[in-house]
């Protein structure tokens, strides 16, 4: 239709078919899937070992250049591309996308289920709860915390006897010790499984974790842009007697457990570090012993979510971490299912989140690093808009309407702003893969500027450029980008990382910084320099990085666009999520809870009663 409506108009017009006749059409069996409501369905892993001899398809990376705070389109190219592989070209194809966080759903930028006429559908339920993950996640990230908090303030109040006789309790006169506490007594190499047969230096050591609260790393999460929980202090009641301490929550999306289902929990699980003991040791969450209620409680979680494009297509949703701050991927579950499932002719179209200076050198050096899996091909996300703002255009804020420089033809800017894409398409290469430029066509674009952003593109070495049309007709919109996708993955991807993990926290940073970013160097401060020494000397030296900085500019000042330089890039703190398997250092002013703007996207969202229909999500 012309004018487009809205993108929740345009969802709700189409009728989505039933999942369980999605999953028939795409070779799922009727065990293997479990519905959710009529068009959701959870897929079970079993699928992995029934399909484990299937060879994998074609697996296409969806980045983007820097982004305005409007986004650019990574969603709406991705689910255009599946749109015009499956439904128009006839290749098996499967989207792969994140579940939107409520912070930015409530906040800034809405909804995340791509937009016009390439969306997946319902677009209410993606956005919305979906099947609960990001709950699940939320709701085992803070059992956690509690049992932290708890742990230190019964030790510090009960002697060893009395600790170990409620840890260990007597059960119908006997004392047992359950399968995670004989777990922890082999690691602290205590060779009995008879409780009455420990020595008091043994129960002691048994009971005590003696975990030092100024090196706890674990926090209470919120799945909503809430800055007041920045700084705060807990336990002030008088029952904590006096074990109050200042805390800083972030949102859900961040957190370690979400990033479980990256592969597999189990392994994941008893390898989260939530804080040193006060020799200096780390404390795992097997300590704890709360594992087990947290894949209780992740169980579901854990499992891709099946739902379908605007155009009858299969989607996963799976897993929601942003990109600025934690890795900003979703599942290599999702991906690894998906890549079976269209066979070897077949493609996965899978999103990094914001520009890809951040998601597509985390997807690359994590993500790939974790699944063993080898990208074919980026595709690499522009816009005209964001190109301008790039040249020297006025600032794009949310909720502000666009000046004339992006409604009106300005050759100029669009030149000028190029050297964003320019630096985006060298930051791929350097990792090896052919990369596609999709220049995602607003109605203001004209000629002129859409062929200048294509000569550009491919002069600055991509295998191919092309305008794309899906957000106003669908995937017939993006045939051309299809065919230009399908051609770079017969070219053979000649993938690597970027930085070996033998090489020092320090340098890993460094390299990043340097190559990715374009910075002189790095600065770190004397806490961030105190953790890598802390994290290197505990044996943490070798993981890889996810860097938090912002993703409104290759530098860590989200005003300096186009291509900054000759800046120095501060890290401000390091952390460390040993359990997902990366350690994650904090640049500049980088907030791990997001706020909200003076006028958030709440207000429009509301619930039409008569007819239980959603307003106002975008
Ligand atoms: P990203 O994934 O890069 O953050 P999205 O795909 O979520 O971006 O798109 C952001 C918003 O821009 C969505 O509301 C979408 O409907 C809108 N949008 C995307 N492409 C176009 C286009 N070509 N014309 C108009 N609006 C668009």
């Amino acid at each position: 239709l012309s004018p487009v409506p809205s993108d929740l108009e345009i969802s709700r017009a189409q009728t989505p078919k039933a999942v369980d006749v999605l999953a028939k059409e795409i070779g799922l069996l009727a065990d293997e899937i479990e519905i959710y409501g009529r068009s959701k369905a959870k897929v079970r892993l079993s699928l992995l070992e029934r399909l484990k001899d299937q060879a994998d398809g074609k697996y296409v990376l969806v980045a983007g250049i820097t982004p305005t705070p409007l986004g650019e389109g990574k969603s709406t190219v991705t689910v255009g591309l599946v749109q015009a592989l499956t439904a128009h070209l006839n290749i098996n194809s499967f989207a792969c996308l994140r579940q939107p966080s409520q912070g930015p759903t409530f906040g800034v930028k809405g909804g995340a289920a791509g937009g016009g006429y390439a969306q997946v559908i319902p677009m209410e339920e993606f956005n919305l709860h979906l099947t609960g993950d990001i709950h699940a996640i939320t709701a085992a990230n803070n059992l956690l915390a509690a049992a932290i908090d708890t742990r230190i303030l019964h030790e510090n109040t009960q002697t060893d006897k009395a600790l170990y006789n409620r840890l260990v309790p007597l059960v119908n006169g006997v004392r047992e010790f359950s399968s995670i506490q004989l777990a922890r007594l082999k690691k602290l190499g205590i060779n009995k499984t008879d409780p009455s047969t420990l020595t008091e230096e043994e129960m002691s050591k048994f009971a005590r974790l003696n975990i030092e609260p100024s090196t706890i790393t674990w926090q209470r999460v919120l799945d909503t842009n809430d800055r007041f929980l920045r700084k705060m202090t807990i336990g002030q009641a008088h029952t904590e007697k006096g074990y109050s301490r200042y805390y800083f929550f972030s949102t859900s999306v961040t957190n370690e457990i979400s990033t479980w289902n990256l592969t597999d929990m189990k392994e994941r699980r008893g390898r989260m570090v939530v804080a040193s003991d006060k020799n200096g040791q780390p404390v795992t969450a097997e300590d704890l012993g709360v594992t087990g209620a947290l894949t209780v409680l992740m169980k579901d979680a854990i499992k891709p979510n099946l739902m379908q494009t605007l155009e009858g297509t299969p989607v996963f949703v799976h897993a929601g971490p942003f990109a600025n701050i934690a890795h900003g991927n979703s599942s290599v579950l999702a991906d690894k299912i998906a890549l079976k499932l269209v066979g070897e002719e077949g493609f996965v179209v899978t999103e990094a989140g914001f520009g890809a200076d951040i998601g597509m050198e985390k997807f690359f050096n994590i993500k790939c690093r974790a699944s063993g899996l080898v990208p074919n091909v980026v595709v690499l996300v522009a816009t005209v808009r964001a190109l301008k703002m790039h040249g020297g255009g006025p600032s794009v804020t949310a909720g502000v309407p666009l000046k004339k420089e992006y409604t009106e033809e300005n050759i100029q800017l669009v030149a000028d702003g190029c050297c964003n894409l320019q630096k985006q398409i060298q930051i791929a290469q350097l990792f090896g893969v052919p990369v596609v430029v999709a220049l995602n066509v607003f109605k203001t674009d004209t000629r002129a500027e859409i062929d200048l952003v294509c000569e550009l593109a491919k002069r600055a070495g991509a295998f191919d450029a092309v305008p794309c049309y899906h957000w106003s007709v669908g995937g017939k919109g993006s045939i051309d980008l299809a065919r230009a996708v399908r051609e770079a993955a017969g070219q053979g991807s000649r993938f690597r990382f970027l930085y070996d993990l033998q090489l020092p926290i320090v340098e890993k940073i460094r390299t990043i910084a340097q190559a990715v970013y374009g910075a002189k160097d790095i600065e770190l401060s004397p806490e961030a320099q105190s953790k890598i020494d802390r994290y290197t000397q505990q044996g943490f030296g070798n993981l890889p990085i996810c860097m938090a900085k912002t993703h409104l500019s290759l530098s860590h000042q989200p005003d300096k666009k186009g291509v900054p330089r000759d800046f120095i890039l501060p890290i401000s703190d390091v952390r460390a999520s040993i359990g997902a398997g990366f350690i994650y250092p904090l640049v500049g002013t980088m907030s791990t809870m997001p706020g909200l703007p003076t006028r958030p996207c709440f207000y429009d969202i509301d619930l039409d009663t008569e007819t239980e229909q959603v307003k106002g999500l975008f």
